[in-house]
């Protein structure tokens, strides 16, 4: 349920109910939209509650609504989710790009990539250093290894980084280094992650699981939430599906339905979402029509020699071409790429 503050109430007002709600055992988010201030109350909520407090001083109205995720959805929060990595902003009117390799293989590798990108107009870094990977006898990433390669790849660069966290226990390491922390499809539903990354105040991506239904990836985004870091945004990178022609469905309806139902930013990665390179460029595009506050692309140097997903890897002419392409169709709906 929702407490909607009369407007003009006072400050002293809303420590009140924040707490008086903990003392009850619920806990208070406080959303601060420029009209109105609106608290969620997340907890073991019953009808007769509304009553209760709608009695405390400074409350207009409570809301009581029967969506599953609450802190994620815009009835708690009318306007969008802005997320703030360095000087790069995250779901404003201007697109982000985020691209590198898949995986963080060598110094060179990394430099190259991060140099292109950077020149081609990529606002944030990516690489893997802790890979998820389908068969253990495939490349798992070089660890620590590779997140030094990508704090000297953003010293050198000024580049923010993104990369994947796969475990609780890596949380502290891997924010110590990353700018974004990246929860992985597979990791999804790893709550115990999800509530870790929730403690730090670090922005998150959640990428969507690979056969999750949007309420479950809202769910997802909810725990992170409810830990007290709201700065999370979402990533559709394709869903199984029948079709084997490519390696996963992109979902570009996700994205309007996402923009609709929540606040939070929205990536597409059309990179894992299709598995081809071919196909990158023009799901790209349709990600941006539909409304997509940024892309996730991988580059890679030589992707005929990639240790990992070389076929869906842009070389940097193709990445270059990618991004000339992609200005018209933002402007078309109102957005801009830096
Ligand atoms: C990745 O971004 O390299 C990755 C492993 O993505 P996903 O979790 O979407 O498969
Ligand atoms: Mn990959």
């Amino acid at each position: 349920m929702f407490i909607v503050l009369r407007q003009g109430h006072t400050e002293g007002e809303l420590t009140e109910i924040l707490e008086q709600l903990t003392q009850m055992g619920f806990s208070g988010h406080v959303s601060q939209g420029v009209e109105r201030t609106v608290v969620g109350v997340v907890g073991r909520t019953y009808p007769e509650l509304k009553e209760t407090l709608e009695m405390w001083p400074g409350v207009d109205e409570v809301v009581p609504i029967s969506r599953p995720h609450k802190l994620s959805g815009r009835e708690f929060q009318p306007q969008d989710t802005v997320i703030k990595v360095g000087d790069v902003t995250i779901g404003g009117e201007v697109l982000v790009v985020m691209a590198g390799p898949c995986a963080v293989e060598t110094e060179e590798q990394l430099l190259e990539a991060a140099r292109a990108v950077k020149a081609a107009g990529a606002k944030i870094l990516r690489g893997g250093a802790f890979k998820p990977s389908t068969s253990p006898y495939s490349f798992r990433g070089l660890g620590q290894d590779g997140l030094d390669l990508l704090a000297q790849a953003r010293q050198e660069t000024g580049m923010p980084i993104i990369t994947e966290v796969m475990t609780p226990q890596d949380v502290e390491l891997v924010s110590r280094y990353a700018d974004i922390l990246q929860v992985g499809a597979r990791n999804m539903q790893n709550f115990t992650l999800l509530d870790e990354v929730g403690k730090t105040q670090k922005p998150v991506m959640l990428k969507r699981g690979m056969s999750a239904t949007i309420q479950e990836w809202l769910l997802s985004a909810e725990y992170i939430l409810a830990q007290g870091n709201r700065q999370v945004m979402l990533c559709e990178r394709g869903i199984r599906t029948f079709e084997t022609y490519t390696r996963n469905t992109m979902d570009i309806s996700a994205i309007p339905i996402i923009k609709k139902l929540s606040h939070l930013p929205i990536i597409a990665d059309p990179s894992h979402g299709t598995g081809k390179w071919h196909l990158v460029t023009p799901l790209s595009l349709a990600a941006v029509a539909a409304g997509a506050d940024g892309l996730m692309i991988e580059v890679h140097p030589r992707p005929d020699q990639a240790l990992k997903d070389g076929a869906q890897s842009l070389t940097f002419d193709n990445f270059q071409q990618l991004m000339a392409q992609v200005v018209p169709v933002a402007a078309s709906v109102g957005r801009k790429i830096a």
